[in-house]
């Protein structure tokens, strides 16, 4: 895997605050009727990598090309996949012998690559590395025999898939709260990780807890909840004070949106809600409100986005004032099977149609 660019600035969880400072022109006491839009929002690197995957896979092997899972928690993106051919499944078992199938941005257990084999599948595998920097913790904190507490929501695909790197020394701890019931081998030798889209406020406060229980409990070696979904929160914490309502598109199996809604209303917001289109939007949920507060999970196309403030844009909110938390710039190159094939299809040029395909952006 080769991972290129890099971000200009991307804050660590330490660095994450929020302000109850006024935005500039933001003053919701006097405000007209206004739109705070979050940057960053939307598409990360990994999620970017997936869809391409599969839009390319499409376009190289031709329909259908099977995908295990969602390839992203996010109903747009794979009823539009679906209609270009792509066969979402369940399980590995469902896809016929032979053919070709794409793994989730989320990861999968190693027993998942196995049935593929058995199954004589072409897989291509479009976890996101930054999940795969997360098993590769596992597998090493797990060859030192630790105890590993996974802080994470349990059957959340991400997480069964790191938990399947090496069960027997993983500890789900799904939040603070379940922290008394956790119990290790050597409180001597035992160490955190975390799913990638979680809150970070929640999750800090769990690796707190779970200090007190274990003083001696090791960090992992870097942050495990990701650039994209630190700089997503980042942005909502800087507005969330300012607005009336926070609109956060988004899927509802999409763990990084639902947790930007969480966060906008734990700092400030009146009203939060998670919503897939803009036609779900409740003209009610207007009533009274100056500000609203516009952002998006990391699955999820611009697109949706502006039919969001098209829809507020009509009834008003067209004054459009971006916030920007972080610049990003990371991109993660193709899969390597994906890659040897289309560079036997297109020579020298197939890096150059690296985004020529877009038509989930
Ligand atoms: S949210 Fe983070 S971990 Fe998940 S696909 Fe995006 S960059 Fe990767």
């Amino acid at each position: 895997m080769q991972e290129f660019g890099l971000l200009a600035h991307s804050p660590t969880m330490e660095h994450m605050s929020s302000t109850t400072e006024s935005l500039p022109g933001t003053d919701r006491s006097t405000a007209s009727k206004r739109v705070l839009l979050a940057a960053p929002r939307g598409y990360c690197a990994g999620v970017d990598r997936a869809v391409v995957t599969v839009e390319k896979a499409l376009d190289l092997y031709g329909p259908p090309v099977y995908v295990r899972k969602e390839i992203v928690h996010n109903k747009h993106v794979v009823t539009t996949l679906e209609k270009r051919g792509a066969i979402f499944v369940d399980e590995t078992q469902e896809v016929p012998h032979g053919a070709t199938v794409i793994f989730s941005a989320h990861g999968v257990a190693p027993i998942v690559h196995e049935e593929a084999k058995a199954l004589s599948l072409k897989t291509i595998d479009a976890t996101c590395p930054l999940v795969t920097k997360v098993h590769r913790e596992a597998k090493r904190f797990a060859s030192d025999d630790y105890d590993i507490l996974l802080i994470g929501h349990e059957g959340h695909e991400e997480v069964v898939g790191t938990s399947g790197e090496a069960p027997e020394h993983i500890t789900l701890v799904q939040s603070p709260d379940h922290v008394d019931e956790v119990e290790v081998r050597d409180p001597e030798k035992v160490v955190w990780l975390s799913q990638t889209t979680l809150s970070v406020d929640e999750t800090m406060e769990t690796v707190r807890r779970l200090r007190e229980k274990f003083p001696k409990l090791q960090d992992p070696p870097s942050d495990d909840i990701c650039y994209a979904t630190q700089n997503r929160q980042l942005a909502v914490k800087q507005m969330a004070h300012e607005t009336d309502l926070m609109i956060v598109v988004g899927s509802r199996n999409s763990s990084n949106s639902v947790r930007l809604v969480e966060v906008a209303l734990e700092h400030g917001a009146r009203d939060g809600h998670l919503v897939d289109y803009a036609d779900e939007i409740d003209e009610a949920w207007l009533t009274g409100v100056t500000t609203v507060g516009v952002t998006s999970g990391a699955s999820v196309p611009e697109i949706l986005v502006r039919d969001v403030l098209e829809f507020l844009a009509e009834r008003g909110f067209d004054d459009v004032v971006p916030i920007v938390a972080a610049e990003e710039s990371l991109l993660f190159a193709l899969p390597n099977e994906l890659r040897r094939d289309l560079k036997a299809k297109n020579g020298a040029n197939a890096d150059k149609v690296r985004h020529d395909a877009g038509s989930l952006h």
